[in-house]
């Protein structure tokens, strides 16, 4: 299994459950981190210079990938912020490399390691961070590209086709209730974010194009556990921390997935990626 993810945290934070759930069952689980996360926020009471920020969040990412358990690989990229941020300019941003080169780094991963499943972010990249589009574009790519014998035949490795292609996706009806969480609390669900530029009322892909549900709550407490290491993003702030963690497993205790390849229909519903 390949997850390639945008930042250090999205693995923890994102899909960790599904990950370490198929890292148990003895699956080689391979993890790549397209960026440093060089752009990313730093809590509250962390004393981290904004130079510093990528090597420390690399140990953090270390460390989390090490609880999931499985084989971390960075696709070596500059992190970009959300749109119209000044890091989007950085000739090294992720967003600003050659399409080709980065679709190459992911062909050669699963050509190497013959994966059978791969795993990305879903078109609009969740909350349309212009990273997790980019890694959707660029995976979906490689997984078409990495059987075709007539390209990257430079890597010099047989060409290998992957079956199932996964996009990460939270269903409309978990947005629903988290906007109106947001209500309660006070705050307005259309400005959240350390630059009040997400809107979580335009989130969520429609229930009916949700094709697997996974659950995880077995594995939940390692989720909670490497989410933790990444303490310059919070450690964790997907959880309603003011919930006591029994709520949040309930709560949280599913990680859904759109299936690209595949093609399923819609309302077509699957509760293991390797079916
Ligand atoms: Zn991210």
């Amino acid at each position: 299994m390949l997850a390639v993810l945008a930042h250090p945290d999205d693995e923890s934070f994102g899909p960790g459950g599904t990950l370490a759930k198929y890292a148990q069952s003895g699956v080689n689980v391979h993890i790549a981190i397209a960026t440093d996360g060089a752009a990313g926020s730093i809590a509250e009471g962390h004393d981290v210079a904004r130079e510093e920020l990528a090597y420390v969040r690399d140990g953090e990412l270390q460390a989390a990938v090490k609880i999931l358990g499985g084989q971390l690989h960075r696709l070596g990229y500059r992190d970009s912020g959300m749109k119209g941020d000044q890091s989007n300019q950085h000739p090294d941003a992720f967003i600003n490399g050659e399409k080709r080169e980065a679709v190459r780094k992911v062909v050669k991963l699963i050509r190497q390691n013959q994966t059978q499943v791969v795993l990305t972010h879903d078109e609009t990249g969740g909350y349309f961070h212009p990273d997790h589009i980019r890694c959707w574009d660029i995976t979906t790519a490689a997984f078409h590209a990495a059987g075709d014998p007539d390209q990257f035949t430079e890597l010099e490795l047989p060409p290998f086709q992957p079956h199932k292609l996964y996009y990460t996706a939270i269903p409309k009806s978990r947005i629903d209730w988290f906007v109106k969480i947001q209500r309660l609390l006070g705050r307005d669900p259309q400005k959240l974010g350390r630059n009040q530029d997400i809107d979580l009322t335009k989130l969520g892909i429609p229930d009916e194009r949700i094709h697997a549900h996974i659950n995880i709550r077995p594995t939940w407490e390692i989720k909670r556990q490497a989410s933790a290491e990444h303490k310059t993003q919070g450690g964790g702030g997907a959880f309603f921390r003011f919930l006591p963690n029994w709520v949040n497993k309930r709560l949280f205790g599913q990680e859904t997935f759109m299936r690209a390849q595949p093609i399923a229909v819609d309302g077509y519903r699957e509760s293991d990626l390797f079916s």
